[in-house]
C-alpha cells in the first residue's frame, strides 16, 4: 500500500500560513500591503485583544468585483503578476497570491468589497478556509477585511501568542513601518475602542517621523539625498545623540517595500565613523529607489529580505551619502556649527539648515525632489557666513584638571580634555596618513626600544602602517628597534611609552570598533596614547589652543571611540534649570 498522499488544499494553506502568518502583526502587515496595492490613501486598523479575537482593516482602495472576490482567497491567486518575466519587475507589495488564502485558512474571515461605480458590494464569509457564503451587501467604495479568532483551528500556533500588549506593540510597529514608507497615506490604529496611533496624511517624511516618534526625534534628523541615474536615495539619519542600543528604529525601504538588510545597516553605522559609541546603532529612515530589474525581492516568504544585483555598489553609495550628510550636519555647539557651515560652503549637495521640504517616498517624486533640490542649492549659497568672533568658544577655567569650562554665545560648554585632544590627534594623524604628506620630524637622538617577543612580531606586522603614519622605525637585531623619526605632531611626546602603549592596545584588542580598518584602529590607539591625560593641569592658553584646534576639525564632537568630547548647556536650558522659564 502506498503511504504518500497529496495534501489537501486547506492543509497546504495552513502550512503556508506558518510562513506568512506568524502573529496578528503579520496579518496586519499583509492586509495593509494589499490596501496599498489597491491604491487606498486612508487605511484604518481596528483590533481587539492584541488582534487575537479581531483584526479589521478598512481601506478606500479600488475594491473587487464578485469574481475577483471569489478568486482572492484561493492560493496562488493574484492580480499582480501573470508570468515569469513579471517577477523581475515587481512594483507592488504583494505578488505571491498567498496572503488571503493563508490567513483565511487559520481564521474566521470576512471580506466586504465594493468597486467604485458598482451599485452593490459583496461579502464573502469563510471559516477555516472553507468559503461559507457570498452575498450582496450595501457599503461604500473600498474593502474591509475582518479576521476573527486568528488560529482558532491551529491551537499549537495560538499557544505561541504573547500578551495582548506585546501583540499590540508588534502591530503598531508594523503599522509604523508601513506609515514611514507612505507619508501620503493616513493610518489609524484602534485597540479595544481606543485610538493608539493616528497619522494624518502628510506631504513629507519628516512630519510623518514627528507624528510617529515625536518632535525630539524629528528635530534630530539629518536629511540625506542622492539622485543618481540608476538609484535614488532619500530619507534621514538620526544624530548620534538619538542612537539606540537596538536596531528597532532602523528603516530601509526599497521601492517602498520595507526590508531588513544587516550589511547595509552596518554600512550606515560605519559611515558615522567614530562618532557613535560601539554599542549604539544609528536611527534611520532610508528610501532607496532602484530599477526593479536590479533587485530580487523573491528571496524570503515574508518578502523582508531582498538581493541587490550589485551589492558592493549599493554599499559604497549608501556609505558615501550617509558620511557626507553626517559630516555636514549640525551636531555640535553653536560655535562649531557656524564656522563649519561657512568653511564647507562650496559643498554642492546639501539642503539648507532647518529645511523640512518634501522628502516623499514615491518613486515619481524622486525626480521632482531632484528638481527642487537644484533650486535649494543656489539658495544655500546665499547663506551669510558669521564673523569668526561671533562663533568662537572661549575657555574660562579647568575643573579637576580634567574638564575645560568654556562659553560661547549660546551658553555653557564643557569639554573633556582627553577626549577632545584624542580627536584632535586622530584627525592630525589621519590627515597625514591620507594625504601622504608626512611631516616627519627626525629625532636628534634616535630612540632605542627593547621589545618583548610578542611586541616584536606585532611591530613587524604593522611596520608599514607605522611608516605610513610618519614613523621611521628600523629593526636593529634581536628584540631591539630604533626609532629615527616620528610624525611631527608627536614630536614632543614620550615616544617609547606611546609606541609600547599602542602595542599593548593591539595585544589586548581594545578594538574601538569592528568597522574600523587596521589603520584607523592604530590611529585610534595612537591618539589615545598621545593625548593630554585626564588629570593634567592646563594653562588658560593651552585650553584655548585645544579649543581652537577642535574648531578646525571635521568631527570635533566625539572622540575616536565615539564618546562625546563636549556637552553644552544653552542659556535657555540654564534658565529652565533655575526656574526662570
Ligand atoms: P497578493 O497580494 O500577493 O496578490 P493576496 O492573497 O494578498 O495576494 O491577495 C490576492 C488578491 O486579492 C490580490 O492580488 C488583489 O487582487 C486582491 N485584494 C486583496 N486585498 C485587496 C484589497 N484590500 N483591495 C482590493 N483588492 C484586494
Ligand atoms: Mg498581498
Amino acid at each position: 500500500m502506498s503511504i504518500i498522499k497529496v495534501l489537501s488544499e486547506n492543509l497546504v494553506n495552513q502550512i503556508a500560513a506558518g510562513e506568512v502568518v506568524e502573529r496578528p502583526a503579520s496579518v496586519v502587515k499583509e492586509l495593509v500591503e494589499n490596501s496599498l496595492d489597491a491604491g487606498a490613501d486612508k487605511i484604518s486598523i481596528e483590533v481587539k485583544d492584541g488582534g487575537k479575537t479581531l483584526i479589521r482593516i478598512t481601506d478606500n482602495g479600488k475594491g473587487m468585483n464578485r469574481e475577483d472576490l471569489e478568486m482572492s482567497v484561493q492560493r496562488h491567486a493574484t492580480s499582480k503578476i501573470t508570468d515569469e518575466k513579471d517577477l523581475w519587475k515587481i512594483t507592488t507589495m504583494g505578488f505571491r497570491g498567498e496572503a488571503l488564502a493563508s490567513i483565511a485558512s487559520v481564521s474566521k474571515f470576512t471580506i466586504k468589497t465594493k468597486e467604485s461605480g458598482s451599485v452593490a458590494g459583496y461579502q464573502l464569509d469563510s471559516n477555516g478556509g472553507e468559503t461559507v457564503s457570498i452575498q450582496e451587501v450595501g457599503m461604500s467604495d473600498g474593502t474591509q477585511i475582518e479576521i476573527n479568532d486568528l488560529f482558532f483551528n491551529t491551537p499549537a500556533r495560538q499557544k505561541y501568542l504573547k500578551k495582548d500588549s506585546t501583540e499590540l506593540s508588534h502591530i503598531t510597529s508594523s503599522v509604523n513601518t508601513v506609515a514611514l514608507a507612505n507619508p501620503g497615506i493616513s493610518f489609524k490604529v484602534i485597540h479595544n475602542g481606543k485610538i493608539v496611533s493616528d497619522y494624518p496624511k502628510s506631504s513629507d517624511l519628516l512630519s510623518r517621523i514627528a507624528a510617529i516618534f515625536g518632535n525630539a526625534t524629528s528635530d534630530a534628523m539629518i536629511p540625506l539625498y542622492y539622485g543618481g541615474t540608476d538609484i535614488g536615495i532619500d530619507g534621514f539619519v538620526g544624530k548620534p545623540a538619538i542612537s539606540r542600543s537596538s536596531s528597532q528604529h532602523q528603516y530601509f525601504f526599497v521601492n517602498g517595500r520595507p526590508i531588513q538588510h544587516f550589511v547595509l545597516a552596518n554600512t550606515i553605522k560605519s559611515a558615522f565613523h567614530s562618532m557613535l559609541m560601539e554599542n549604539k546603532k544609528p536611527v534611520f529612515v532610508i528610501n532607496i529607489q532602484i530599477d526593479p530589474a536590479l533587485i530580487d525581492v523573491n528571496v524570503h516568504p515574508r518578502k523582508i529580505e531582498i538581493r541587490f544585483e550589485d551589492q558592493q555598489y549599493m554599499i559604497r553609495t549608501i556609505y558615501n551619502v550617509v558620511k557626507t550628510a553626517v559630516e555636514k550636519a549640525d551636531l555640535i555647539p553653536k560655535g562649531f556649527t557656524e564656522s563649519r557651515r561657512y568653511m564647507s560652503e562650496s559643498f554642492p549637495v546639501r539642503r539648507p539648515e532647518g529645511d523640512s521640504s518634501p522628502m516623499s517616498f514615491s518613486s515619481k517624486d524622486v525626480h521632482q525632489n531632484m528638481m527642487d533640490f537644484s533650486s535649494h542649492v543656489s539658495s544655500d549659497r546665499d547663506v551669510q557666513p558669521l564673523e569668526e568672533e561671533d562663533v568662537s568658544i572661549k575657555a574660562i577655567t579647568q575643573v579637576a584638571n580634567s574638564y575645560i569650562v568654556a562659553q560661547n554665545s549660546e551658553g555653557l560648554v564643557l569639554i573633556d580634555q582627553h577626549a577632545a585632544h584624542e580627536r584632535v590627534r586622530y584627525e592630525e594623524l589621519m590627515n597625514e596618513f591620507e594625504n601622504q604628506k608626512k611631516s616627519i620630524q627626525p629625532l636628534l637622538v634616535p630612540l632605542q626600544m627593547e621589545l618583548s617577543g610578542d611586541e616584536k612580531s606585532l611591530i613587524e606586522d604593522n611596520l608599514e602602517v607605522f611608516s605610513n603614519l610618519g614613523f621611521e622605525i628600523e629593526e636593529f637585531g634581536g628584540n631591539t628597534f630604533i626609532v629615527r623619526g616620528t610624525p611631527a605632531c608627536l614630536a614632543s611626546e614620550d615616544l617609547d611609552s606611546v609606541i609600547k602603549g599602542v602595542l599593548d592596545d593591539i595585544i589586548e584588542q581594545r578594538s574601538p570598533s569592528k568597522f574600523q580598518g587596521k589603520v584607523e584602529e592604530i590611529l585610534t590607539y595612537m591618539s589615545c596614547r598621545s593625548a593630554i591625560k585626564f588629570g593634567k593641569p592646563l594653562t588658560l592658553g593651552e585650553m584655548q589652543s585645544l579649543i581652537d584646534q577642535m574648531e578646525d576639525l571635521k568631527r570635533p564632537y566625539t572622540c575616536p571611540h565615539g564618546r562625546p568630547t563636549m556637552v553644552s548647556l544653552t542659556l535657555g536650558e540654564l534658565e529652565k534649570m533655575f526656574g526662570r522659564k
